[in-house]
């Protein structure tokens, strides 16, 4: 497989699949650029070696045409901003006879950035005509770089069908996924013992894979969120009104015992906050996880869970977390959370390589400044619990042999 690192852009025309998706607030301005600087090692590598970067994207869900405000030229200032200022030329089609003479007429050092793919539907919809519009992405271009992380595991023309049109030495990742795939095989092939894995969120049902194929790897399993009733109420206990997968019931004790039958030790939450309605002023009060009150919800993990779980992520020399403990977003019920969050750093400063994925334990990483404490924050939440499930994600298989 053809590395980047190894690679002389010199002299290359490049077409890379970024993942510009990037939020726009009602002036149609960037307010968060991580994605875009994301890409930056990436272009800057073609840039300065002497290649031209033609990058395209996806933004927003486009009904497949045309809609101003999910127009990537929105995002060219910001672009060139973070380009030192670099001149961003820009094709208002992707495909278009003068897109392709615009890539054509590119020369090197210069910067394209084509119109958003999901303007046409067969970027992501139509799948008869995928390969004629992969092809014409492809015209013009010697190299193409997939870079694109996010959307690694949909079988997109810009994400994998293009890939055709490559020989095998001229087409790679970019340094993006490089390092989301470098992440993921550390803690899934070499991970240092004991590893942890940190399950939350919301339903069982979107993380059963996931967890199922964690347990030959993990030695801790740490389950938080409103998945944890539906093993609760499984096991017997009163989960009042909190959420709870009726149908997941039998799934959840066959989970926990396949995790006896392999070694793996289950942590679930012991007490928990709960609140008397679903809103960010609720009351609150204490319970055991298997003693919710009638007519309350279990929102968080409680005092004691937290000390438990601390102790274990402290302890361990791989993690892997994914998912909030609680209702995060209200801060009565964020403690949990951010807890999980303090206690990632620490394992890190311990020394131990600490993975975190999903958009909402990214954002508790974020919020409590901890993203440079921890080992990684994937910026791809569904491409990595499907990586993890030991999925072949097209986007990845179309470039790695
Ligand atoms: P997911 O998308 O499955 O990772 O779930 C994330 C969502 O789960 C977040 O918006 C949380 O607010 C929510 N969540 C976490 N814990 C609970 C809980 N105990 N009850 C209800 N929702 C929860």
């Amino acid at each position: 497989m053809q590395l980047i690192d190894n690679f002389n852009f010199s002299g290359k025309k490049v077409i890379v699949r970024v993942d510009f998706n990037v939020p726009l607030n009602a002036n149609f301005e960037v307010t968060d650029d991580t994605r875009i600087k994301g890409a930056l090692k990436t272009i800057n590598k073609i840039l300065d070696q002497g290649g031209a970067a033609i990058l395209m994207s996806h933004l927003g869900r486009p009904k497949s045409a045309p809609e101003e405000k999910y127009s990537l030229k929105h995002v060219i200032s910001n672009l060139s901003k973070n380009l030192g200022g670099k001149e961003v030329k820009f094709a208002d089609d992707c495909i278009s006879d003068k897109a392709i003479e615009m890539k054509k007429s590119l020369k090197m050092g210069e910067v394209l950035l084509l119109e958003n793919l999901r303007f046409y539907a067969a970027e992501d919809k139509d799948k008869e005509g995928m390969k004629a519009f992969a092809q014409k992405l492809a015209d013009g271009c010697d190299v193409y770089v997939n870079d694109a992380f996010g959307t690694a595991h949909r079988a997109h023309a810009s994400t994998a069908i293009i890939a055709e049109f490559f020989a095998d030495n001229a087409k790679m990742f970019g340094y993006l996924i490089n390092d989301e795939l470098n992440a993921m095989d550390n803690v899934l092939l070499q991970s240092k013992k004991p590893f942890t894995a940190i399950m939350g969120g919301a339903k069982v049902s979107d993380k059963i894979l996931v967890i199922e194929n964690l347990l030959d790897r993990v030695d801790n399993l740490i389950i938080g969120g409103g998945m944890t009733y539906t093993f609760i109420k499984a096991l017997g206990g009163k989960i009042g009104n909190s959420l709870c997968e009726e149908d997941k019931l039998d799934l959840a004790l066959e989970i926990l015992n396949k995790a006896k039958a392999k070694g793996v030790k289950v942590y679930l939450p012991t007490d928990a906050v709960n609140a008397d309605k679903f809103d960010a002023a609720a009351n609150t009060k204490l319970s055991k996880i298997d003693e919710t009150p009638d007519g309350w919800m279990g929102l968080d993990i409680g005092t004691e869970t937290i000390k438990t779980f601390n102790e274990v992520i402290k302890n361990s020399k791989t993690v892997l977390w994914n998912g909030p403990m609680g209702v995060f977003e209200m801060e009565k019920f964020a403690a949990g959370t951010t807890s999980v969050a303090k206690a990632l750093a620490l394992a890190t400063a311990n020394g131990a390589f600490t993975l975190v994925g999903g958009g909402d334990s990214v954002s508790a990483i974020n919020k409590n400044n901890l993203a440079d404490k921890v080992s990684y924050v994937s910026t791809g939440g569904g491409a990595m619990l499907e990586y993890i499930e030991g999925k072949n994600l097209p986007g990845i298989k179309a470039i790695r042999k």
